[in-house]
């Protein structure tokens, strides 16, 4: 029987151990895929597929990539979520006796890259571990690209607060230890929205292996020392991610920092919806930067600050302290131009220290990452010494935190050439003067002639001969050459090589020594210059705990001097945070559509919002008057303020939010492609179970997916529930169609009643974008279309109907509903007049139903009805 060659049983060993990944197998210049693998990768990467003896009857498939440009097609393949696992040769083949050794040196998936080129700077690039199981749940997530590993607790274990913090950090890749029965919706959650490759793994979070890895980690008495042994399931999570990190990297985490836990109140809690509908760090429709509010905001000069603007915008925070910290900091740099100016100019000069620390420990960084470096320490003295002049707290604490590393920065002065090569293989990495041999092995090169006539005179000097000449051949190589009137001079170590007809030629142990290291001068000066080069670095390597302190220093600098140009170029305020429940807002502004209007002006509105008589605003207008981008602007000034932020406005009184969540309407939905009726009552019922009287709450249309009757009652329901103390109470703005909610102003308290006003002339109407108190009269619906172009023919028509509805009296619903299917059948069936629907109808005293009880009487009744 056929049997696989060695080279392939080989092949075939190695990949058995790794089944999940493709296998990049290195022969020679080339790493080949084969069998599977090589139909896979030849689809995703354009690859020819050929073939290879292997052994059996058929050949095995085969296709492959140069070596030295593997990293795009691997950047390629991670990037469609697959792991790729990088088997080299272990020995030299020129070397090897049979079969060249080879094995996995490391797997690269979505989640553990740290090669720069495949990684985006501005943000983290989180691995999760996500443990759950009765009653509570474990996070943790690392970014081993920077060291950064962090930690939580969910006390109950609820699905809802596990999503939200993975929304929160947004992961590539999640190690998951989870009944899928159970928590299958976690799952889902990760692989479609956050499009993050997620593998189940029980035994790396078995507790005892979890813990010897967290001590061998950080040492014996980790577990207890950081009160993760007590907490329940962390060190299980941790353990599994840091063992997880370690198998893709073979090896251990050399710049992995110890964990940072964290509480979950110690931070504002976002669902995932409410970050997309507030278009936090990307926008709904294209998913993009640009456009959302991190990208007008995002003043920051380094790669550093502006992941780190990317995260306190993703956890903004619940302590006032702490955001005042921050304040402080803002106006003190926002006070002082030349400081501030000063600082933005060294930001200008910093580089990724955190990715270039990375490269430096796992020994992949060459002379240009350490220059780099370099540079960047160079403005750290002037840095330190500008925040130690100023006179806030925050700033004199990052002064005192930062490690000028002047060691490091002489070192690499000192040692690293100017404008070294990108190869660190070639030579000319280290400058003159830091190494005698090198030095010397320089010179043998550059000035061997020199070197030659140095000798030459210091021999003529030493032995007296004064025509004592040094020559070269290549049968000697170099020798000296005496005539025969000296040779009693001769001394007695020189060694005679040659004896011509009126002279003798010599050599000597010097000579013999100096021609070795001319002739090895070049090989050894380049392994030598690597040598060193590679001493350095790990020198540096060894002062990683420092300059990660310097550097989180410096991306705290750079997000502070952020907020103060964001608040100087664009006038905004201060922010007075405290605990109080008020939300007062004068003259705010929306960040991002202020920011991109070109010819018009942003109009600026009030916002008044407490637990009590002003706790809950109905918001009526016609489209496009502006209710949405109100209701966000307040949101984001919020958010913007708990970050630590000055705000739009020109004052704001902000009371902490411990939650914002928002609740955009079907119609202003359809990007997601999953606008139906279904997901917005789960959206609801997600915001009527969670939110709390410190929430601030946005509803942006509610009912519009159903039919009007409907779609209204369920409104007016979740209204009353809202705005009742007893119940929830929370501070809420709820823009709708349904005219008729505007009545609750007089029955319920804390309600108040706000409408965009909007000029009327004729059948023009003009947006004044002022909200003012009072109910909309009007939806203005038709004079809406009729702005957007809708023919004059169709607006005529519309206009009629409209007149004919009105004149039949109450059987239109005062919202302006053009957009429901469902609402013609409604209209008709209550024109059948005397039916039994209508007759029960009359009969039912909504009064003395709960909300439940009406939604479920008005299923009951709209299923009828579609049966008639
Ligand atoms: P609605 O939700 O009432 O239909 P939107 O909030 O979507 O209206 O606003 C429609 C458009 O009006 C926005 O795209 C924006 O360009 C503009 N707009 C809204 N508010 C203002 C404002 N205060 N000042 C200037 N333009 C505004
Ligand atoms: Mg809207």
């Amino acid at each position: 029987m056929a049997e696989l060659t060695p080279m392939m049983q080989q092949y075939k060993e190695i990949k058995d151990k790794n089944p999940d990944c493709i296998l990049f197998y290195r022969l020679g210049d080339f790493y080949e895929m084969f069998f599977d693998d090589a139909k896979l990768a030849s689809k995703e990467l354009e690859l020819t597929l050929t073939g290879r003896d292997c052994g059996l009857e058929e050949r095995a498939p085969m296709c492959g990539v140069p070596y030295h440009s593997c990293e795009g097609y691997i950047a390629r393949l991670v990037a469609k979520g697959y792991k790729v696992a990088i088997c080299e040769q272990l020995e030299n083949p020129a070397l090897a006796k049979g079969l060249v050794k080879r094995d996995i040196i490391r797997v690269i998936t979505p989640g553990t890259v740290i090669e720069s080129g495949m990684l985006d700077d501005t943000r983290n690039n989180y691995c999760a571990a996500i443990c759950a199981g009765k009653g509570f749940a474990a996070l943790a997530f690392a970014d081993i690209s920077t060291g950064e590993i962090r930690a939580t607790t969910i006390p109950k274990g609820e699905t809802a607060k596990i999503l939200n913090e993975l929304g929160r950090f947004a992961p590539r890749e999640a190690i998951v230890c989870y009944d899928e029965k159970k928590y299958g919706e976690i799952t889902a959650f990760l692989k479609e929205r956050l499009n993050c490759l997620v593998s189940h793994s029980e035994n790396m979070f078995e507790r005892e292996a979890a813990l010897g890895v967290l001590r061998e980690q950080y040492g014996a008495d980790y577990p207890e020392r950081s009160g993760i042994a007590e907490l329940v399931g962390c060190a299980e999570t941790v353990g599994a991610l840091i063992s997880y990190l370690r198998e893709t990297q073979r090896g251990n985490l050399p710049n992995l920092n110890e964990v940072g836990l964290f509480r979950q109140n110690q931070y504002m809690e976002l669902d995932v919806n409410t970050r997309r509908n507030l278009e936090i760090t990307e926008t709904m429709r294209t998913g993009e930067k640009r456009g959302s509010l991190l990208g007008a905001m995002d003043y920051t000069r380094s790669a550093m600050g502006a992941r780190t603007l990317r995260r306190w915008l993703e956890q903004p925070l619940c302590n006032v302290a702490a955001i005042q910290k921050r304040q402080n900091a803002v106006a003190e740099l926002l006070a002082s131009p030349m400081v501030r100016d000063d600082l933005i100019e060294a930001m200008k000069q910093v580089y990724d220290l955190e990715r270039l620390m990375t490269k430096i420990v796992y020994g992949t960084a060459n002379c240009r990452d350490l220059k780099a470096l370099g540079a960047t320490l160079a403005v750290v003295p002037q840095v330190r010494t500008l925040l130690a002049g100023c006179k806030c707290q925050y700033l004199a604490e990052l002064a005192k935190q930062t490690d000028e590393l002047a060691d490091m920065r002489e070192l690499i002065d000192n040692a690293i050439a100017d404008d070294p090569p990108f190869s660190v293989r070639e030579g000319g990495l280290i400058k003159n003067g830091y190494h005698a041999e090198i030095d010397e092995l320089r010179a043998i090169q550059t000035d061997g002639k020199s070197y030659i006539a140095s000798v030459e005179q210091r021999e003529r000097d030493s032995t007296g001969i004064k025509n004592l000449k040094i020559s070269y051949n290549k049968v000697f190589g170099y020798y000296i050459e005496v005539t025969k009137s000296y040779f009693d001079l001769v001394p007695p170590h020189y060694i005679r090589k040659q004896t011509l007809a009126n002279c003798e030629r010599y050599i000597t142990e010097e000579l013999k020594e100096y021609e070795r290291k001319v002739l090895t001068a070049e090989e050894r000066g380049i392994a030598l210059e690597y040598e060193v080069f590679c001493a350095v670095r790990s020198t540096i390597a060894g002062n990683l705990h420092r300059v990660q302190q310097t550097a989180a220093v410096l991306s705290t600098v750079d997000v502070l001097c952020s907020f103060a140009v964001l608040a100087g170029k664009r006038g905004y305020c201060r922010p007075e945070v405290d605990f109080g429940d008020q939300i007062v807002i004068r003259d705010g502004r929306h960040p991002v559509v202020e920011a991109h209007m070109e010819d018009s002006v942003f109009v600026a509105n009030d916002t008044l919002l407490d637990c009590g008589e002003n706790r809950f605003c109905i918001i009526t207008g016609p489209n496009m008057a502006g209710k949405s981008t109100y209701m966000r602007q307040v949101a984001i000034i919020a958010l913007m303020a708990q970050v630590g932020s000055f705000v739009p406005a020109s004052s704001a009184k902000i009371g902490i939010s411990d939650k914002i969540f928002t609740r955009v309407g079907a119609s202003d939905d359809l990007a997601a492609g999953q606008s139906t009726f279904m997901v917005e009552m789960s959206e609801v019922a997600y915001i009527l179970k969670n939110a709390t009287p410190r929430s601030l709450l946005i509803f942006d249309e509610i009912g519009r997916g159903t039919s009007t009757f409907d779609g209204m009652s369920i409104a007016r329901a979740v209204v009353e529930y809202v705005a009742d103390a007893k119940r929830l109470g929370a501070k809420t703005l709820f823009a709708t169609h349904y005219h008729e909610l505007t009545e609750l102003e007089q029955e319920l308290a804390g309600v108040k009643n706000y409408n965009i006003a909007v000029k009327k002339r004729g059948d023009d109407i003009t947006f004044l974008r002022k909200i003012v108190r009072g109910g909309a009269d009007d939806s203005y619906g038709i004079e809406v279309a009729k702005l957007a172009g809708v023919p004059d023919a169709v607006i005529d028509r519309a206009k009629e109907i409209l007149g004919r509805m009105e004149q039949e009296g109450e059987a239109r619903p005062r919202a302006a509903h053009a957009d429901t299917p469902e609402e013609p059948a409604q209209l008709s069936m209550l024109d059948l007049g005397g039916n039994e629907l209508v007759e029960e109808l009359k009969l039912l005293d909504v009064n003395t139903l709960t909300p439940i009880e009406c939604m479920q009487k008005l299923y009951e009744l709209a299923k009828r009805a579609k049966e008639m």
